[in-house]
Parts: structure tokens; C-alpha cells; sequence
């Protein structure tokens, strides 16, 4: 497989598939460039050596084509990041993105609009009547997947090589995250530096893990967890539940959560997830104490109890000294460190210690060798928060992509390219 040190892009246009999905204000201003910058390595790789890029995104989700969504609002950043003027066509799909492309010259550098104009890049029908009968909607999503390999097509026949530096979008069989890589030789298909990064990262903490490897899963329910929670079971030694999670888990051992989050439906799944834990000898770590308010505000009442001792009228936001203690003991002796999740409702400041403290257990862990690997939404806004995103080993820009990787699926976006 080529990977990009190696790969010489003189003289080739690369169609470059980047996660643009940048947050816009009201008057399309860019609040927060970070899904930019994230590519610029590899684009500037690309064209330092004499290629030019011919980049293809998404921005949102729209349905058809829409001004709204227009990557032109993003056009004059993504310039001044590069450094090179880059032109702009507003069809991905039309015979001038197709002419574009073939005149590109080297060093230069081609911005296509919207990928998800079409809905053939998602390869979903789109404008389906609510009433269409199975025939209908099989037929349509056939026609749609035959426009998706179409669509694939023609966005690789602008191209000489690709290259995948979209991790944000590597759960998804999309035409350019996915179906394009069929129509490109092995050799002539790679993955971007960032989406390198991303996948280092993550096999480094699954596959060749240093030990003790510790996971700590927050947030806020247990459902949107169970699957990365069961693959963790077959591979950390430590398992720290936080964040809302905890509650189901106490109810679930008899406890008393008063008004705190709990999943009713999964108290027998709490149950087995215990007994699964204990079969596999992996450490278990659950909350002792646990800080809790009379209402769900920063500015509620608060004290700190027994996590199954919550009186009624009261709920678990976030956990106690004992337990910021207890988490931070096993942290800080650990070599591998995934996490995922706060520890409790860390947008209010009075509840966002608990996850400060598992923050600073983990810059510690990690100044003493330990390689710390922090993803999934909300736990990229801690780091952030706390201003200490810098002192993990790694902090994924991936969402979902990153989640579906830990439960041990596998990406049709990586898949496409390394063959696994
Ligand atoms: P998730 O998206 O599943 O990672 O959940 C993150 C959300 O869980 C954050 O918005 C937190 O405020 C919320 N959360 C964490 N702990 C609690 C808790 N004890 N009660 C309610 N929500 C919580």
C-alpha cells in the first residue's frame, strides 16, 4: 500500500476526499476551521511536490442542491490555509468540473462544490413518497446505487491517484469516501496524513496496546455505548463507567438513584455487562460517590452521597472526591488510555470536575509514557474546555467513525483503500 511520505505527486492530479463540515453562522461565516486545517498537510504535501488536488467534500446535510450548503462560503479560508488561489466549480458533476480538472496545472488546486447536492454520493433515494409501496422503494434504491457507482466514476475520471483524508466520514459507503476507490489501481490509492494519523491512533490502543489499558466510558446513556462497551470488555484491563451510564448501573445493583438519568429497559443488560467483566477478569470501575443537585442546573442545591444512597428529588450530575480519586489511581497508573465520554454534565462548571479531574489523571498518565487516545464528541469539548487537548497523545476528529472503529467494525472508507 502507498502511503504519503512515499508517494511522489509530481506530475499527478490526486482527487482529495476531505471533511469540510465546517460549523457556519447565520451569514456563513466559519466559527471553527479546525476540519480545515486538519487537511492542509496533505493537500500542501500534494502540491509541494508538483500535483495539483482537485478536493471534494460535504457540508451538512442538504437535500438537493442548496445555497446554504455551498462549500463557496468556505472557498476564500480554504485558500488562505493552502496558500494557493484555489478555483471553485459549482457542480461536482458537470462537464466543467470534468474540463477543470483536466487543465489543472501543478501546484494548483480545484474546490468542487457540495458532494451531497447529488444524492447519489449517499447512495440513499431521496423525495421518496411516504406511501411508496416496497417495489417502489427497492427499485428506487437500486436506481440509486447505480448512480452512485456512476457518480464515483466520474469523480474518479478527474483524477491520476486518490487519496481518503476524510476520517469523519470512513463509517460511510459513500461515492467519494468509499465506491470511488474501485476505479483506481492499488497503487494509485492512499490514505491522507490525518486519516493516517486517525487509524494509527486507534490500532495503536486495540492492537498493539501497552498495558495496563484503561477505558473510560461516559456520557450519558448506556445504550449508545453497548457495543463499544462489549468490544472494551475483550481487550482493556481496566473498565471505568462515568457519566450518566452510572446510575443505570446502580439501580441495576439495588442501589437508590432518586431523579438521576437511568435506562429502566437496560438494568439486565447492566447486570450482564458486570458478569461479562467479571468472566474476562477485567477490572470493573464503578462509582462510589456522587455529586448531586435538586434540580438540573448549574445553579441547584448540591451535596455530595453514596451513589446508591440519592434521596428522592435529587439526581447524579456528576461524580464524588472518593470516586475522582478512585479513577485517577487506576489512570495514572495506566499505559493505554482511551476515553470517551464526560464523567457528568461537565457544560454546567459546578458538575465538570469529576471530568476535570479524569482529564488531569490522564495528562499525567500520559507525561509518564502512556499514550492517550480521547474521541467522541463531547470528550474533544472537554479536552477543549479544560485547555488541555494538547497533552493527550491523541485527540480524534472523528465522531461516529471513530466509535464504529472501537467497536471493532470495519470503515468502508478504510476498507476501500487497504483492502481490511
Ligand atoms: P454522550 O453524547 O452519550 O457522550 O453524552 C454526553 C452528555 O452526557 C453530555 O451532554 C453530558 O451533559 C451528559 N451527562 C453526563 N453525565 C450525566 C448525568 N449524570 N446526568 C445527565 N446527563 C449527563
Amino acid at each position: 500500500m502507498q502511503i504519503m511520505d512515499n508517494f511522489n505527486f509530481a506530475g499527478q492530479r490526486a482527487f482529495v476526499r476531505v471533511d469540510f463540515n465546517v460549523p457556519l453562522d447565520e451569514k456563513f461565516n466559519i466559527t471553527d476551521d479546525t476540519r480545515i486545517r486538519a487537511a492542509i498537510p496533505t493537500l500542501k504535501k500534494i502540491i509541494a511536490d508538483g500535483g495539483s488536488v482537485i478536493i471534494g467534500s460535504h457540508l451538512g446535510r442538504p437535500k438537493g442542491v442548496d445555497a446554504k450548503f455551498s462549500l463557496q462560503h468556505i472557498l476564500p479560508r480554504v485558500s488562505e490555509l493552502l496558500g494557493v488561489k484555489v478555483e471553485f466549480v459549482n457542480d461536482c458533476l458537470g462537464q466543467e468540473a470534468a474540463d477543470k480538472s483536466a487543465k489543472l496545472q501543478s501546484g494548483h488546486a480545484l474546490l468542487l462544490e457540495n458532494l451531497r447536492f447529488y444524492a447519489a454520493e449517499e447512495g440513499k433515494p431521496r423525495g421518496l413518497k411516504e406511501d411508496a409501496s416496497d417495489e417502489e422503494k427497492a427499485a428506487a434504491k437500486k436506481a440509486e446505487k447505480a448512480n452512485q457507482k456512476e457518480m464515483a466514476k466520474q469523480l474518479a475520471s478527474y483524477a491520476t491517484v486518490y487519496v481518503n483524508d476524510a476520517f469523519g466520514t470512513a463509517h460511510r459507503a459513500h461515492a467519494s469516501t468509499a465506491i470511488i476507490a474501485d476505479y483506481f489501481d492499488t497503487d494509485r490509492k492512499l490514505f491522507g496524513y490525518l486519516m493516517q494519523k486517525e487509524i494509527d491512533a486507534v490500532e495503536k490502543v486495540l492492537k498493539d496496546t501497552a498495558r495496563p489499558f484503561t477505558a473510560i466510558m461516559g456520557g450519558s446513556k448506556v445504550s449508545s455505548k453497548i457495543d463499544i462497551i462489549e468490544n472494551l470488555l475483550t481487550k482493556v484491563d481496566n473498565l471505568i463507567i462515568a457519566g450518566g451510564m452510572t446510575y443505570t448501573f446502580t439501580k441495576a445493583l439495588g442501589g437508590k438513584i432518586g431523579n438521576s438519568i437511568c435506562e429502566e429497559d437496560k438494568l439486565d443488560l447492566a447486570l450482564s455487562l458486570i458478569q461479562r467483566a467479571k468472566e474476562r477478569r477485567v477490572n470493573l470501575v464503578l462509582a462510589e460517590d456522587t455529586k448531586i443537585a435538586d434540580a438540573f442546573s448549574n445553579d441547584a442545591n448540591t451535596r455530595f452521597v453514596p451513589v446508591g444512597e440519592i434521596p428522592a428529588g435529587w439526581e447524579g450530575l456528576d461524580i464524588g472526591p472518593d470516586t475522582e480519586k478512585k479513577f485517577a489511581d487506576v489512570i495514572e497508573k495506566s499505559k493505554t488510555i482511551l476515553w470517551n465520554g464526560p464523567t457528568g454534565v461537565f457544560e454546567f462548571d459546578n458538575f465538570a470536575g469529576g471530568s476535570k479531574a479524569v482529564g488531569m489523571a490522564i495528562v499525567k498518565a500520559t507525561e509518564n509514557g502512556a499514550f492517550s487516545l480521547v474521541g467522541g464528541g463531547d470528550s474533544v469539548a472537554c479536552v477543549n474546555k479544560f485547555g488541555i487537548a494538547d497533552k493527550m497523545s491523541y485527540v480524534s476528529t472523528g465522531g461516529g467513525a471513530l466509535l464504529e472503529f472501537i467497536e471493532g467494525k470495519e470503515l468502508p472508507g478504510i476498507k476501500a483503500i487497504r483492502g481490511y
